[in-house]
């Protein structure tokens, strides 16, 4: 592998192929410190052209490779196995705004850039780009195609799919695909844009993307609710999008349990009622007309639910700093989490009408398991996705709760069939949710998957042990 090495350092240059462990380090441990890989080196490209050279590098001398871009996913796909044979192919050094078109409403960006970039360049041009997630400061865009990313403003505006009309990748046998096309219309075959979103690195390497942009809203305003349950807060869905229409931008769901927990981790973050309650919702509305505009639909809406008795009360943030104040609470449940120590997550999709049913019929099966289990349930309530975690019994070692990790995803999960739902919403399949996967989809579609990763990637260089 000496040769192998030298020839990426005649492409990338000595100092970009890192093979210390000490240099390694930061590209191998995945964001929630929950496993640890070996790479025979960590490359750190700086053009498309590198790239391309790189994969050729690899597929030459059979050498597996593992994109990454900011190592925030959360499914164990960014980082090698313990193997010690792969190398990671970091994308952070390709990082240019190439265009910004505001009459196309498009730009057009190296997949390295980091979602914060991307948005505040989006700015700077007088438009938004809306994905928005609590690992916006790190995340990159091809990290956010490569997961097909949701975050907090898919309601109005879509998963990272629906914001990209075009890519270039870089194929498992060093080719380039130009496929950098700002059209919103284009049938001309097979989309094979769609096949790498959300591949997850298995079948190319992302290098740049053409993403749409909307016109700034004039106004935005958030309102935290308070609820008597998760029933009361698809209520409160219904409500909020007949009164406000597309002005309905986001809809959150947070268990009292989570509040605690932000409240126990983060003193200083903002408590905005006296009392607790059981279920709490984060409402976000924008206006394109004005903020006058956006306070009149919502304190019209909220007046309705009160009076219908679907919410107990409700804080309206009259400030920027109060509106982040109340965003930061949704925020801070993951870091929230992880401060208190480890739990079994799952990140589930359900058609919205079957939300509250699940959380009524999982969670005494989850206590009757193992009783006194504590349930992290918050998320995009209004795409039907929740984040449904579960921690340790008082008493009971995070580590002597891992052991149960399988008995607890099948409760979950076998609930979450039960009622049509998805295993995963928007983290992805990586390595950790590998079996699942297999448990859970049909023949059919495994077999199809099976015949487009052979197709792309007859090597089977790309990513390997990931999804499939
Ligand atoms: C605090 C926190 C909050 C989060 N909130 C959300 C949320 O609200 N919604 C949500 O959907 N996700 C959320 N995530 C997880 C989310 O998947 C990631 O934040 C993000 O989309 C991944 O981007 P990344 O650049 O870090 O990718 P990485 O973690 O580096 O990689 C993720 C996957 O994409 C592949 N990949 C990365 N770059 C490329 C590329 N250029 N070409 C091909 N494959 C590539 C990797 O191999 C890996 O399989 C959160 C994560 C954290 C830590």
């Amino acid at each position: 592998m000496i040769d192998f090495l030298a020839h990426c350092r005649s492409i990338v240059g000595d100092a970009f192929v890192l093979d210390s462990s000490a240099d390694m380090a930061p590209f191998l441990t995945d964001w929630r410190g929950r496993f640890t890989g070996k790479a025979l080196a960590v490359l750190r490209p700086a053009s498309v052209d590198q790239v391309a050279a790189l994969v050729r590098a690899c597929a030459q001398w059979r050498v597996a490779l593992v994109p990454q871009g900011g190592n925030t996913g959360l499914v164990l796909g960014s980082v090698p196995d313990a193997g010690g044979g792969a190398v990671v192919l970091s994308l952070a050094r390709l990082n240019q705004i190439r265009l910004v078109d505001p009459v196309n409403r498009t730009m057009t960006v190296d997949a390295g850039c980091i979602l914060q970039q991307v948005q505040e360049a989006a700015a700077a041009a007088g438009c938004m780009f809306p994905l928005s997630l609590a690992a916006e400061g790190s995340c990159t865009i091809g990290g956010n195609l490569s997961t097909n990313a949701g975050g907090t403003a898919v309601l109005r505006y879509g998963n990272t799919r629906e914001l990209c009309l075009g890519l270039e990748v870089v194929t498992p046998q060093g080719e380039i695909w130009s496929g950098l096309r700002g059209l919103r219309k284009d049938n001309t075959g097979y989309d094979l844009r769609d096949l790498f979103i959300g591949a997850e690195g298995t079948l190319g390497v992302i290098t740049g993307a053409v993403l749409k942009l909307y016109p700034q809203p004039k106004a935005s305003i958030t309102a935290l609710a308070a609820l008597p349950s998760p029933a009361h807060a698809l209520q409160l869905l219904t409500l909020m999008q007949d009164h406000c229409g597309s002005s309905l931008t986001g809809f959150e769901l947070m268990s009292r349990y989570c509040l605690e927990l932000v409240a126990q981790q983060f003193p200083s973050l903002p408590k905005p009622f006296a009392a607790p309650h059981p279920q709490y919702v984060l409402l976000e509305l924008s206006s394109s007309e004005s903020e006058q505009h956006a306070v009149g639909l919502l304190e019209q809406a909220i007046g309705a639910a009160l009076e219908r008795d679907v919410i107990s009360d409700a804080v309206v943030a009259t400030s920027v700093a109060q509106s982040a104040g109340l965003w930061q609470l949704r925020e801070h449940i993951p870091l929230a989490q992880a401060k208190a120590g480890k739990n079994i997550k799952h990140d589930i999709s359900l058609p919205v009408s079957s939300i509250a049913d699940f959380i009524a019929a999982t969670g005494p099966l989850l206590d009757a398991a193992f009783p006194g289990c504590q349930l992290v349930c918050f998320g995009h309530l209004g795409d039907g996705n929740l984040h449904y975690n579960v921690a340790p019994p008082d008493g009971i070692s995070n580590e002597d709760f891992l052991l149960n990790q399988d008995k607890v995803n099948r409760v979950v999960h076998d609930s979450v069939a039960g009622f049509g739902g998805s295993i995963s919403a928007e983290h992805g399949i990586g390595a950790l949710k590998r079996d699942e996967l297999a448990h859970y989809k049909s023949a059919v579609e495994l077999n199809m998957m099976r015949a487009i990763k052979a197709a792309l990637d007859p090597l089977g260089i790309m990513n390997p042990g990931k999804i499939l």
